[in-house]
């Protein structure tokens, strides 16, 4: 999974970005409005972390930029401690969730994955797929009931297959979803990846369409 933080404030911004990291996520940041409206506009990420008092163009109208133009990707909105009418003018502008600051960071990870489970339709907190299940709050994989160890790359691939289950996902939206904008993109990874994976898992789990991508089965 890939998110993209806008947050001006060089604390919280490194506070959040290692939180996700850790989480598993591939973390962009954005200092200011127009780096995040660009980024957002062209960059496909799974959520989006939004902070409302962004310099150069503030958050809401950000938000409002992207929702006009038919950006769908869950945000969550960071406000200012009891800043109602930030949250409610928030909402209006299309975000998904808010939350007040000063937060704790376990929450935002809690309530970002929520909002991805909520887009993608798939409500149980674990991850089923024939014999494998993934934990995302644990980070835990297993494969007919044994813990499998992943490397951070491995374990987002997964998720993201997961995720997007019944659907084929191409090389170029894997690489696009799982790094982050200043990693070196290697166009092999991603094949090295799945060999390592399915290796790994040790189930004929992942699928490839030859000369699309790969997919997990839907009903396997
Ligand atoms: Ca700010």
């Amino acid at each position: 999974m890939r998110a993209l933080l806008a947050e001006d404030d060089p604390r919280i911004a490194a506070a959040v970005r290692s939180a996700l990291e850790g989480a598993g996520f591939a973390v962009d940041v954005a200092r200011d409005g127009e780096a995040a409206w660009f980024a957002g506009d062209t960059e496909p990420y799974d959520a989006i972390i939004l902070d409302l008092g962004l310099p150069k163009i503030d958050g809401l109208e950000v938000l409002r930029r992207w929702r006009e133009g038919g950006l769908r990707t869950p945000v969550l909105v960071l406000t200012a401690r009891g800043a109602w009418t930030e949250r409610v003018a928030g909402i209006d502008a299309g975000a998904d969730d808010y939350l007040p600051k000063p937060f704790q960071m376990d929450e935002l990870v809690a309530r970002l994955r929520a909002l991805i489970r909520r887009s993608v339709g798939e409500a149980a907190p674990v991850l089923k797929a024939g014999p494998v299940a993934l934990d995302p709050r644990r980070m835990e994989v297993t494969a007919l009931g044994r813990p499998v160890a992943l490397s951070p790359l491995e374990f987002r691939l997964l998720a993201y297959l997961m995720h997007h289950r019944g659907r084929v996902a191409t090389q170029i939206e894997l690489t696009e979803h799982l790094y982050a904008q200043d990693v070196e993109r290697d166009s092999n990874a991603i094949e090295v990846a799945v060999g390592r994976l399915r290796r790994k898992l040790g189930v004929g789990l992942i699928e490839t369409r030859r000369g699309f991508g790969y997919i997990i089965p839907e009903g396997e």
